[in-house]
């Protein structure tokens, strides 16, 4: 579903992605930690076409992402292509970054009418069971200052899912979050993951990494460290740098 070669990215002299290789397969949840700086959200950035990469090959679903390839030259997607293939992929962040003004439905019924001209009735319908399987029936008319980080973190996932993505990113979605919300949080992750959503998250939390991620990598410093299933990396990490830096989260 995702695969990176040796995918690059500076901004200006600043060197952050320093080559990733990766791949993730349809269905799977693959999960990435690594230390500050060490190039996460940039890199799910790059997935997302929030950032073109510098050098290297991204592909999302088979076909490249940010550039369109001619014999051997490449060459920018135009915006309005970019828009469409945006459209595939979900994205949650740390923050919630919900519409303020409207309410949790509104922001879920927004995109399908906006970008998809979806009518009202058929969007509506979509948010009412999306929040009812993010456990949110209840605060469909609720607006963001109305509802708990939690509840806002459930109603972004539920508000990317109404776009009907192939893949899920998760930017430390349970980070600015009180530990006592963030279980129901992981609990929608977790059902997703089950319902074969193919998923990248970028967490801290090893708890989750391990019960639901079928892959794990650590990187550092812009390149992958190290990577394998969860259970082996977390328990049995092979690298020093990998040691280090579960040694201070786990
Ligand atoms: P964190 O765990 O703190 O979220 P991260 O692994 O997500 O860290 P990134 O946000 O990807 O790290 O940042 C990696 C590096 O790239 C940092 O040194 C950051 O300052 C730099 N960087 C990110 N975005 C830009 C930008 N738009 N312009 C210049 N430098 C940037
Ligand atoms: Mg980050």
């Amino acid at each position: 579903m995702v695969k990176a070669e040796a995918v690059h990215k500076s901004f200006g002299a600043a060197h952050v992605l320093k080559g990733i290789d990766l791949e993730v397969a349809p269905r799977e949840v693959f999960c990435l930690i690594g230390p500050s700086g060490s190039g996460k959200s940039t890199f799910l950035r790059c997935i997302n076409h929030l950032e073109q990469v510098s050098a290297g090959r991204l592909y999302v679903d088979g076909e490249l992402v940010g550039y369109r390839q001619k014999g051997d030259k490449l060459y920018e997607l135009r915006d309005s292509e970019v828009a469409l293939k945006r459209r595939d992929i979900g994205m949650v962040f740390q923050r919630f970054n919900l519409f303020p003004h409207m309410t949790a439905i509104e922001n879920i019924m927004e995109a399908p009418m906006q970008v998809r001209h979806e009518p009202k009735a058929i969007a509506r319908a979509r948010a009412e069971k999306l929040l009812d399987r993010v456990g949110l029936a209840d605060k469909a008319n609720g607006y963001p200052s109305q509802l708990s980080g939690g509840q806002q973190q459930r109603v972004a996932i539920a508000r990317a899912l109404a776009m009907e993505p192939k893949l899920m990113l998760f930017d430390e979605p349970t980070s600015a979050l009180d530990p006592e919300l963030v279980g129901d949080v992981l609990d929608v992750m977790r059902d997703l993951a089950e319902s074969g959503m193919t998923m990248i998250v970028v967490t801290h939390e090893m708890g989750f990494a391990r019960e639901v991620g079928d892959a794990l990598v650590f990187m550092d410093d812009g390149v992958v460290v190290e990577s394998g299933h969860p259970r082996d990396v977390l328990t049995n990490p092979q690298h020093e740098r990998t040691k280090s830096f579960l040694s201070k989260v786990l």
